[in-house]
């Protein structure tokens, strides 16, 4: 038997290349957050970057990564744990938990390690962990890792409360864990989180919100624990710092002795290096740009709300969401790749997005503040020309 035999059977993406619609890992030459990058040596309108408030590129959050640099060299070179700790993660750490009404903070390398290192740290034999059905893989992976350390492993129905507490109900008396993302990075929806903080306070469950796609955009740039008004009452944050916080990287917020635990049991933590200097310093000035902008509404969310009006008008399939993220159904990969492969070569750079990843086969768009209107009215322009190519089989009256 030979092991890579699989890997020449995988002929999906030769054969989508073949055809002119392979649609993954485009180079950028230049940066990829922003409104607008440069793919094959032209400007392409970027709608699908994470770069919600538009940081990655500002001179706030360079600056400080190159001060680092300068300071602290490009590594840490071990874990914290031993000889990779800086002031700059534990300085960090405590704006993190400052900023977001946490006791304490621990940083991880990215945010899936932080997901993975927290699920698995926390839930082991004899616990359970409910997953909402559409969480992050980095959830379902860290739910893999304690479900290998004897937890039961359940999935709730997509948002629904109603559907946890029956689950709880059903084995009240083990310690549980309940994880959900708080903005759903493939559908843009958010959770029920208030609804989700009193079912597992009524039940005695550990809440876990992964708000990846929240922080830096709602609730005063806090996320959706502090939009839904329940601030103080979800014992776990979890975040990554390659979204608004224009960095890399990620973080744990809880309860200090749940961060002290975690510091020395959380594996990925324990047996990775430290978060490098340049990526911590330029995590804690997005940090600050995002506090000292909180009081204002991000421009994402207007963009957003504008584009997904302009596109359903025109007759896409836009699947309603309140976030910066708007996914567009196609009814079938062909027809999608097809339209990713079309808008790209007009200008527009979105995201294909094949199951399991997504419900079905869509493009996911994402608008970030650099979305000036401008911009935004080239990219309508260019989704209108390009209508009866993209719509034909779905044409709605529009
Ligand atoms: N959680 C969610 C909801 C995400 O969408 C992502 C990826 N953007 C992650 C975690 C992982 O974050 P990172 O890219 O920092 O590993």
């Amino acid at each position: 038997m030979d092991l890579l035999k699989k890997c020449r059977a995988f002929t999906w993406a030769d054969e989508t290349r073949d055809v002119g619609l392979y649609p993954f890992y485009p180079a950028f030459q230049g940066p990829a957050g922003g409104g607008q990058v440069v793919l094959d040596g032209a400007e392409v309108c970027m709608l699908g970057s994470n770069d919600y408030r538009a940081l990655s590129m500002s001179a706030q959050v360079i600056g400080a990564a190159q001060d680092a640099i300068a300071l602290y060299g490009t590594s840490v070179t071990g874990s914290r744990l031993l000889n990779g700790n800086l002031d700059l993660h534990e300085n960090l750490e405590a704006d993190l938990a400052d900023f977001f009404g946490y006791e304490a903070a621990l940083i991880f390398s990215t945010g899936y390690m932080t997901n993975l290192g927290v699920v698995s740290a926390l839930a082991g034999r004899g616990d359970q962990v409910f997953l909402d059905e559409k969480a992050h893989a980095s959830l379902i992976d860290g739910a893999r890792l304690a479900e290998a350390s004897g937890a039961v492993v359940r999935r709730f129905a997509h948002t629904d409360p109603n559907d946890l507490a029956r689950q709880l109900a059903a084995s009240p008396s083990a310690a549980s864990l309940v994880a959900t993302d708080g903005v759903f990075s493939m559908e843009g929806d958010l959770a029920p989180v208030a609804d989700l903080v009193a079912v597992c306070e009524d039940f005695g469950a550990t809440l876990l919100v992964d708000d990846a796609h929240g922080v830096g955009v709602f609730g005063r740039g806090r996320g959706v624990i502090e939009q839904a008004g329940v601030r103080g009452r979800v014992p776990l944050l979890t975040l990554t710092f390659a979204t608004a916080l224009a960095s890399q990287g990620g973080a744990v917020l809880a309860d200090a002795k749940t961060i002290e635990f975690l510091r020395h049991t959380s594996r990925p933590q324990i047996f990775s290096a430290g978060l490098s200097p340049a990526d911590t310093a330029a995590a804690h000035a997005a940090l600050r740009e995002v506090r000292r902008r909180a009081e204002a509404e991000p421009a994402a969310l207007a963009a957003a709300a504008y584009l997904r009006r302009a596109l359903d008008a025109l007759g896409y399939d836009v699947v309603d969401s309140a976030s910066p993220v708007i996914p567009v159904r196609f009814p079938d990969q062909l027809s999608m790749l097809s339209a990713h492969r079309l808008l790209a070569e007009h200008g527009v750079h979105t995201n294909a997005v094949l199951p399991p990843a997504g419900e079905g086969h869509q493009l996911r768009i994402a608008c970030t503040d650099a979305h000036a209107p401008g911009l935004l009215e080239a990219a309508i322009g260019v989704f209108a020309s390009l209508r009866q190519d993209l719509l034909p089989r779905y044409r709605r009256a529009a």
